[in-house]
């Protein structure tokens, strides 16, 4: 089902402002009705809520985080039909969540925010989106890490004469059936489709820059019964939530403290290459050479068996260049070889560690958020909120993203915390809260240290992970439960709690 646009116009002034509405802005806006606030709007560009998910429809997109845990603690459901949904379910659900929860009718889409500046006299934000200006008493931003493509920066990649889209925008009015497609990445996406697309395609060259490590996927269909009893008794769907996440902590022990049982994991995934590629040359191409966790660890089933199929190649001599007609390649000895391709996909991610949205965010010193981490990297108090951007709350901001466990977990933690932020709002004699620099770089000094421990830091790999100096600034480093009770009270003593100017009390 897809939700309508809502022609409301934007109220003048609100007292948050939801930015997005994925996984973040309806667990957002679903907390602040909980908390009987009705002072609110969620922005959303796009026509229809459900963030990343409504976004990402190439074939084959799933979740490779069991469901169970996948979603959201207040709204569970019975109904996921497979142990790891497909996107058009995920989709689906938080349709379905955000009008449940009574959150659609908050949403105004088509509006992309194009400004939100920091008015230092009025104490709060001046807000410009495409669809007119309003003001705001706080911002939540839930525009989330995997928002904005990525295109690679290729030699020629504009002159490229056929079809080139990236997976995230899929031309679903292209039909790749028979075509020379060329497939750019072997990221979380890339090995979803890549083996629904080599089906109908007369031939798919894979170019892989560096091979993932790659685990089976123990997916499983929920049967009927089982979905009958979870709509009778939704208190048992706790368990097996409880079960998935406390295994999901374990394997976070592995990648961040005991790093000496990973090679058991990469012998697992070597049997998984081996039972499903007989060639030992492509075998030696599509195996790892660092240690399993450092990138994303992904699940699939059918990946390895679609890259033994005949009509598919897999490239691994660097990409130099794109012709009008093909892709170029340069192996070790100077040798290049022109792949001609009809049709070029980008599985190529996503810009993460520069957040977008930073050049759109302007705080109180006039500098936006983006110019603000190029000078310290990306910081954030307990991953959502920065000095110098009073009343700004950024979900899933630097390091609250972890390579273990489910997104939505730490998501909930996040709101819980601004909403003790914005209570905190609420008092008379507050009108402002921003973090002092010293708590920053106390909270961002702990986790940095914490990270040289961690796989991501000394697996031999380079992630998206990491930023341009190599820092990792997106992931929580330890355990989820040590953020939960970091963030279970809110730390005022941390703050700069600004009072509401002499004008605001005499009014
Ligand atoms: P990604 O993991 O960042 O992978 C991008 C791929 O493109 C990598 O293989 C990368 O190679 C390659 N690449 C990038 N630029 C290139 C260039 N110029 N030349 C050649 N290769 C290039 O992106 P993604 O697959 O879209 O996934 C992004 C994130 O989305 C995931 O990590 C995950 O968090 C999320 N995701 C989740 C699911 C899910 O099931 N929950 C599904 C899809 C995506 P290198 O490895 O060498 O950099």
């Amino acid at each position: 089902m897809t939700v309508s646009t809502t022609e409301q116009e934007l109220p003048a002034h609100v007292g948050v402002l939801v930015v997005g509405t994925g996984f973040a802005g309806i667990a957002t806006a679903a907390a602040l009705l909980r908390a009987g606030r009705r002072d609110f709007v969620l922005l959303e560009r796009a026509g229809s809520v459900g963030g990343t998910w409504r976004d990402n429809s190439y074939p084959g997109c799933a979740c490779d985080v069991p469901s169970r845990l996948y979603s959201l603690s207040f709204a569970p459901n019975p109904d996921w039909t497979r142990a790891f949904s497909t996107q058009p379910e995920i989709k689906a659900y938080l349709e379905r969540t955000a009008r449940e929860q009574g959150v659609l009718p908050y949403c105004r889409f088509d509006a992309d925010l194009e400004q939100a500046r920091w008015d230092d006299n009025a104490q709060h934000w001046v807000v410009t989106t495409s669809r007119g200006t309003l003001t705001a008493d706080a911002i939540v931003a839930g525009t989330g890490g995997l928002s904005n493509p990525k295109l690679p920066d290729i030699t020629g990649i504009d002159s490229f004469a056929g079809t080139m889209f990236h997976s995230a925008q899929w031309r679903h009015d292209h039909d790749l059936t028979g075509e020379r497609v060329a497939v750019i990445g072997t990221g979380a996406s890339a090995i979803q489709f890549v083996p629904q697309i080599r089906r109908t395609a007369g031939h798919v060259t894979v170019f892989q820059r560096t091979a993932p490590w790659v685990l089976p996927r123990r997916d499983r269909a929920i049967s009927r019964l089982e979905r009958a009893l979870y709509r009778r008794v939704p208190a048992l769907m706790r368990l097996p939530r409880f079960g998935i996440y406390a295994l999901h902590e374990l394997y976070l022990y592995a990648y961040a403290y005991q790093q000496r049982i990973l090679p058991l994991a990469e012998r697992e995934a070597k049997r998984h290459i081996a039972r499903a590629i007989p060639d030992p040359e492509l075998r030696d191409k599509v195996t790892p050479t660092f240690r399993l966790g450092c990138k994303r660890t992904l699940l699939s089933n059918d990946y390895y068996p679609a890259l033994a199929q005949p009509n598919v190649d897999v490239e691994t001599n660097r990409i130099v260049e794109v012709l009008p007609h093909g892709v170029v390649t340069e192996s070790a000895d100077g040798g290049r070889t022109v792949h001609e391709v009809d049709t070029i996909v980008l599985g190529t991610g996503f810009a993460i560690t520069d957040q977008p949205i930073g050049h759109h965010i302007v705080g109180r010193d006039g500098r936006n958020l983006a110019e603000h981490w190029a000078a310290t990297g990306m910081q954030a108090l307990h991953g959502t909120t920065v000095a110098g951007f009073p009343n700004w709350f950024h979900l899933m901001g630097p390091h609250t993203g972890q390579g273990h466990t489910s997104a939505v977990f730490m998501i909930e933690q996040q709101v819980g915390y601004t909403m003790q932020a914005l209570a905190e709002l609420q008092k008379p004699d507050v009108a402002a809260l921003e973090p002092t620099p010293e708590a920053v770089r106390r909270f961002v000094g702990t986790v940095d240290r914490r990270m040289t421990r961690t796989v991501w830091a000394r697996g031999g790999c380079s992630s998206w992970y990491q930023d341009d100096h190599g820092r990792i600034t997106t992931l929580w480093p330890t355990f989820t439960f040590l953020y939960k009770r970091q963030v279970a009270t809110f730390p005022v003593a941390d703050y700069v709690v600004h009072a509401p100017r002499r004008a605001d009390i005499a009014a």
